[in-house]
């Protein structure tokens, strides 16, 4: 299928991107210390469901995955990166934890993909610096997500705004196409070269996704198939919105 959206497709995209970011707000009022990870799960499962919409991430098969991911929302708790299983061995969040929360939904049939990473009551000034450069990653990459540009332009804005920083920038995991699949083409590496890849026009939808770790970028993949760690056991952070490239500044559709 063409990585351009119609109009209509683009409009289905717009009314989705409103539901996802209503359900990650839902699931957020529910983060503080003592809250279970499966009960987020619940909060975001039981709101897309309530407006007629599908969790896109609910027994969605990855490639390269064994079996198909077991829940609505990845949760993924200081060292873990991305894809953390909520319900399976349900976590109690603590007072200064940091959590990130990505969701996916599938509105009258095609995909919208978002991610925030937020604090459990009051942390530390090192993980809310963290947080506060991801999200700043994720806009820098987005602002370069103009029509004509590059995908490496948006990798390049994202590396040369976080290493400065001296943040481990995650390189196994990164952007992608959205729209009629979870996952599509093109790829959007967090580094890269300016005026490199795939060309970017008017009407492709892409999933921006920074993933920052407070040391090295190295990450493993644990036993449960699916959620990725820091190697040195620090933590990570990790922002996504779902963009429409236009002429210019490109939409974002999950605000
Ligand atoms: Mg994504």
């Amino acid at each position: 299928m063409s990585m351009i959206k119609t109009k209509d497709e683009i409009e289905i995209l717009r009314e989705g991107g409103r539901r996802l970011s209503a359900a990650l707000d839902a699931v957020i009022k529910e983060v503080h210390p003592g809250v279970r990870t499966d009960v987020l799960d619940r909060v975001a499962y039981e709101y897309i469901v309530a407006a007629g919409d599908k969790p896109a991430f609910l027994k969605y098969k990855p490639y390269g995955a064994n079996r198909p991911f077991p829940a609505t929302l990845c949760v993924s708790v200081n060292d873990e990166v991305v894809h953390g299983i909520p319900n399976e061995h349900p976590k109690t969040l603590k007072e200064g934890d940091i959590v990130g929360l990505d969701i996916g939904l599938i509105h009258r049939g095609l995909v919208v993909d978002m991610a925030r990473t937020v604090a459990v009551g009051k942390v530390d000034t090192k993980s809310r610096k963290l947080m506060q450069a991801t999200e700043e990653a994720l806009m820098r990459g987005i602002s370069e997500a103009e029509g004509g540009n590059r995908v490496g332009d948006i990798s390049a804005a994202i590396e040369d705004y976080a290493a400065p920083l001296l943040y481990g920038i995650v390189e196994e995991l990164g952007g992608h196409g959205v729209g009629h699949f979870v996952h599509e083409e093109p790829y959007i590496p967090n580094v890269g070269t300016k005026g490199k890849g795939v060309r970017l026009l008017p009407n492709m939808v892409l999933a921006i996704e920074p993933m920052l770790n407070e040391g090295s970028r190295h990450i493993k993949l644990a036993s449960d198939g699916y959620t990725w760690k820091t190697v040195d056991g620090k933590r990570s952070a990790h922002f996504e919105h779902t963009i429409v490239i236009t002429e210019g500044k490109p939409e974002i559709l999950t605000k």
